[in-house]
């Protein structure tokens, strides 16, 4: 008989692990306790605007090679909007200023010596001074760079903050690091957006569903993993919400869920314990043509401004200060900002917002240290999610690259770091 590998958590990371084992000689099955695959990654038919949306505006950047991978290979690859180049446009909320940032396509950054194409107010040298973030691997960002200047404010800000879902002066300058060396290390090559425009259930979740159950895997959803029984240093059952599940000796467990409920099931393992949130709002209202997939937005509550076709949807990272807010208000303040950068002189129309709390780990040094690695102290289990150590903050990439991992883990024997040892 085929060996099995159980995998608990159908986010990216679970799928991810799921399609790189389907097709390898395992046996592959699915369980998640929610009705649907996806998620913090996930879309939803949302009946106030009477059109499907995502739990959250996400992007992609050109230089994601793990989540590139695993669309090659569920065939989706194309399903994800990307733009010609590396421009992003920004405009200040405090002014009205308007620019565009438009990176090269190399490795050598010549965009930053042309005044058009770099930061407004800034000079070449004034980027000298981030070299000390691609090589920094501990403390916080505001320890290794100045976090003032215009350099600072309309670019690393912006960039730091929607990678890292954190104020960056506080993060976690090894984080950090990693994301300016993914995205502006790599060129403007590396750096083109990539937007699901159908959706992120459409683009990234169904087919990987489709794609493990044409290669005879198993989707078992509303299955609630409630506990694992342990013997002889291995998991040996799993207790779902109804009913038990046997694990034969042969077969491994891959945990990707979120690491509160992580800890609850694997006796002493360490986890982040702090979270930042993130708020999405959603105006049902046409784009003006001509206006760019994505804004920056400084001086601002919104930050991003996405267009869709028939909505607007800001994204507000590091958002906990919105939480106790009354809806209403978070709505009627983010469409006066959106109004005016999009030029609408129209009342606030249909909108929605959605809070996601605890959206990513609070990526500080602090929280960083806490990530566990994949492997367990038992030898069949093997963890997976954005918040394990991937050594980049709680993103798609670190989420697919974290499930990755875990596939070659239970499927490489052999390797030093291996399972069955
Ligand atoms: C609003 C928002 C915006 C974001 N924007 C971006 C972005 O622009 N770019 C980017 O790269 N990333 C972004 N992210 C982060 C990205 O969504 C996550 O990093 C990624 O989806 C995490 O995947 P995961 O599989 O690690 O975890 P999860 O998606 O949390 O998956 C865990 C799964 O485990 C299941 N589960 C929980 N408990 C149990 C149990 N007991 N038994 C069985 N199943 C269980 C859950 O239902 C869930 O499906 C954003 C996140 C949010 C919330």
């Amino acid at each position: 008989m085929r060996q099995t590998v159980h995998i608990v958590g159908a986010g990216l990371a679970g799928l991810a692990a799921a399609v790189s084992l389907s097709g390898s000689g395992w046996r592959v099955v699915v369980y998640d306790s929610a009705p649907q695959a996806g998620g913090r990654c996930r879309s939803y038919f949302d009946t106030t605007l009477g059109m499907t949306i995502d739990n959250g505006n996400h992007l992609l950047l050109s230089g994601n090679h793990a989540a590139l991978s695993f669309l090659r290979r569920i065939g989706s690859e194309h399903s994800l909007q990307a733009e010609p180049c590396a421009d992003f446009a920004f405009v200040d909320g405090a002014t009205g200023q308007r620019w565009t940032l438009r990176l090269n396509r190399g490795r050598i950054p010549s965009w930053i010596f042309d005044p058009r194409r770099r930061v407004p107010g800034s000079v070449a040298s004034d980027y000298l001074w981030l070299l000390p973030l691609f090589v920094a691997r501990a403390g916080r960002v505001g320890d290794v760079i100045r976090t003032s200047g215009p350099v600072y404010d309309r670019f690393v800000r912006p960039l730091l903050l929607a990678a890292l879902n954190i104020d960056p002066a506080t993060a976690s300058a090894r984080l950090a690091s990693a994301v300016v060396r993914g995205t502006i290390g790599g060129g403007g090559h590396a750096c083109r957006p990539l937007i699901a425009r159908a959706g992120l259930s459409a683009a990234l979740v169904d087919p990987a569903l489709r794609f493990i159950e044409t290669h005879d895997g198993e989707i078992s959803m509303g299955r609630r993993l409630r506990a694992f029984d342990f013997g002889d240093a291995r998991v040996t059952r799993l207790n779902f919400s109804d009913g038990i599940t046997e694990i034969a000796r042969e077969d491994a467990v891959i945990l990707a869920v979120p690491p509160t409920v992580a800890a609850e099931l694997v006796p002493g393992l360490t986890v982040p314990t702090q979270f930042c949130a993130i708020v999405n709002v959603h105006f049902r209202v046409d784009p003006p043509s001509g206006m760019t997939a994505m804004v920056g937005v400084l001086n601002a509550t919104t930050e991003w401004i996405f267009a869709f076709p028939g909505r607007l949807a800001v994204t507000v990272s590091d958002a906990d200060r919105l939480l106790d807010l009354p809806r209403e208000t978070i709505a009627e303040m983010t469409w006066k900002e959106v109004s005016a950068v999009a030029r609408l002189d129209a009342v606030m129309p249909r909108w929605q917002v959605v809070r996601e709390r605890r959206a990513t780990f609070a990526a500080t040094a602090e929280q960083d240290m806490l990530r566990p690695s994949a492997p367990t102290a038992y030898t069949n289990l093997v963890l997976a999610g954005d918040w394990t150590a991937t050594g980049l903050p709680a993103t798609i990439e670190g989420a697919i690259r974290s499930g990755q991992r875990a596939a070659e883990l239970v499927s490489h024997p052999s390797s030093p770091t291996a399972l069955w040892q």
